[in-house]
């Protein structure tokens, strides 16, 4: 599948509602990021650039959340910043990835996203509760690059 039927393929309103939705829950700051490739073979590397281009290193709480999708290749990563890393056990997003996996397997992009951001956000609730006066430190918009 090409990005742009992909990207075509997605409820970009339902996946920037849900991440809303799921941000009531916790301070946490959780995103989407869609490209058509990763060049090279390792995802984690570009996801890395990409978590830092987005000015997602900076919440208060170091605890934004990036899902990495790489639309062509059929790859995605989930990117926690250090506050989450310095808190969360080993294999913390496991079970998200392999729920995502099976979704994307089944063609269900949409479904599989929704339900990847409400599940990391319960995830981070665990650790970091809501606070009051919360700011929405990180667009809840997905971005897109077209290479
Ligand atoms: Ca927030
Ligand atoms: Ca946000």
């Amino acid at each position: 599948m090409k990005h742009q039927e992909f990207l075509s393929s997605l409820d970009q309103q339902r996946i920037e509602k849900a991440i809303a939705e799921a941000e009531t829950r916790t301070s946490g700051e959780i995103r989407v990021h869609v490209q058509p490739r990763v060049v090279g073979a390792e995802i984690r590397p570009v996801a890395e650039r990409t978590f830092e281009r987005l000015g997602m290193t900076k919440t208060a709480q170091h605890n934004g959340v990036l899902l990495f999708i790489a639309s062509e290749d059929r790859k995605f990563v989930i990117l926690g910043d250090k506050g989450i890393d310095d808190k969360v056990p080993a294999g913390f997003w496991d079970d998200v990835l392999a729920k995502l996996t099976i979704r994307f397997k089944a063609g269900e992009f949409t479904d599989g996203i929704v339900e990847a951001i409400s599940a990391a956000g319960e995830h981070l609730a665990k650790f970091f509760p809501p606070v009051e006066g919360d700011v929405d430190e990180l667009p809840n918009a997905i971005d897109v690059s077209d290479e």
